[in-house]
């Protein structure tokens, strides 16, 4: 096979084309059919259409950019310092989300007034019921003898939906109750908070709720539920767990993230600044998962055909909702069906193994697996001290030869590690992550040190 080796050690990363889509951000928060068919009325009247798309160089991820960088620079002297990656891009974006969001909050109240005038006429409490302090603040309704004969009422009752959720038009789920005193389900707000760091309803900012990641749960409102709506309350949480084994599944639609290379074995630090990946990496940690798919981007299929699963094993969050995620690669896939998901990509996939050899086979691909470690580890230590560190920080040290070259699926650790450090470019790294041969995987890699040496001398 032909490897596209670049003069300089690393390539620029291929953006997604995926990340092309950009989502809309009123499709985002549409959970619901009813807030749907209103954001899709809402969408042909165009207020939620050209969102700005990120400069390139904002799309990139810290070990991306930091190749790029190296790839201009001719050499690897900016591999350290894998997260720093943002910029005008990225405010750019947020104000022009900033003004959508608005237009949506504005739509968003003008819906919630409706709803409330609807419900007000179904409400059967008198409006000076002390009992119901959401009540209390809603204005006197212009033809109210309804509600104040309800008052006289036997038995009042709650109708599930007075106790509805602005944003998703639910039953209140989780409610949590804004400094500026608005409830709403804790996720439905977290979602509004990936856009723009204001009360969707009264614009207030919420800056500091970001920041902290602590919301102030409305006690009283979620024991209201639970005490008077009890079977609607559990049709709700029915509905939430519904929805959480569903995005627990690692088969079936699992998140991809469509930016880079990621190897098993191999750490891969990632940016996370897109309202889509903000919310993906969130439910891959409420879920209890925590992972994810990393493919590369495809111009044609908008992600490539393999892809490696990654696993955070840590999350930095910033006040202003960027996060870094540290990952490492698990298990390798290939892709059977795309699909999307709230603004991300999703795949229906299937895990790949290697083929394990045995007899004379076996005893070959020993032979041949302890002779591509000795060159892959002396071209490493032919390295230049300052470029052989910077792997190193970046990468950590080459792993160990294997025992038993066959005993994990993914095979040695280190061939990952060399074809993470090799100067490949990203569409020539590919067809290692699809071979389920170890014997062509090790050819592979002597190939490409070969051709260094010979271009080295
Ligand atoms: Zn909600
Ligand atoms: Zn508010």
């Amino acid at each position: 096979m032909g490897f596209k080796l670049l003069l300089s050690f690393f390539s620029p990363s291929v953006p997604g084309e995926s990340q092309e889509h950009f989502p809309d951000i009123l499709k985002l928060l549409a959970p619901h059919p009813r807030l749907k068919e209103h954001v899709e009325s809402m969408a042909t009247e165009g207020t939620s259409h050209n969102l700005p798309k990120l400069p390139q160089e904002s799309r990139e991820l810290p070990h991306c950019s930091s190749q790029e960088e190296a790839a201009a620079a001719g050499d690897r002297s900016s591999l350290e310092n894998p997260v720093k990656v943002e910029g005008e891009g990225q405010e750019g974006n947020g104000k022009g989300q900033a003004g959508d969001q608005e237009e949506k909050g504005d739509a968003a109240s003008a819906k919630a007034g409706k709803c409330q005038e609807k419900k007000r006429k179904r409400c059967q409490f008198g409006p000076q019921d002390p009992e119901v302090p959401t009540k209390a603040r809603k204005p006197d309704p212009p033809a109210n003898q309804g509600a104040r004969a309800a008052v006289s009422a036997p038995l009042p009752s709650f109708d599930a939906s007075d106790l509805e959720c602005s944003l998703c038009m639910r039953l209140f789920y989780e409610p949590v109750t804004t400094p500026c005193g608005h409830t709403f389900c804790l996720k439905c707000l977290e979602r509004c908070l990936d856009h723009n760091a204001k009360c969707p309803l009264c614009k207030d900012g919420l800056s500091q709720c970001l920041a902290s990641r602590k919301y102030s749960k409305n006690v009283i409102m979620e024991e209201l539920i639970a005490k008077f709506l009890p079977e609607e309350f559990k049709e709700r949480r029915r509905l939430y767990e519904e929805e959480m084994e569903e995005l627990s599944n690692l088969n079936k639609n699992v998140p991809i993230f469509v930016c880079t290379m990621a190897y098993p074995t191999v750490p891969c630090p990632l940016h996370i600044f897109e309202p889509c990946y903000r919310l993906m990496i969130r439910r891959c940690i409420e879920t209890g998962t925590r992972q994810f798919g990393m493919c590369l981007g495809d111009p044609v299929k908008g992600f490539a055909e393999y892809g490696c699963i990654l696993e955070i094993r840590n999350v930095q969050f910033f006040a202003d909702g960027r996060s870094v995620v540290d990952s490492v690669g698990k298990r390798r896939f290939r892709v059977l069906h795309q699909g999307q998901r709230d603004g991300y990509n999703t795949a229906d996939i299937e895990y790949i193994e290697d083929q394990k050899v045995q007899g004379e086979d076996q005893a070959e691909l020993m032979g041949l697996h302890n002779c591509v470690y000795e060159q892959a580890s002396s071209w490493f230590h032919s390295l230049k001290t300052s470029l052989k560190n910077r792997i190193l920080n970046h990468f950590g040290p080459m792993p160990e030869k294997d025992a038993d070259p066959q005993v994990s699926p993914n095979g040695p650790a280190w061939c990952w590690w060399t074809l993470a450090v090799l100067p490949l470019e990203s569409r020539a790294q590919l067809p290692f992550l699809a071979m389920r041969s170890l014997k062509d995987r090790l050819n592979g890699i002597r190939r490409v040190l070969a051709f260094i040496s010979r271009n080295q001398n």
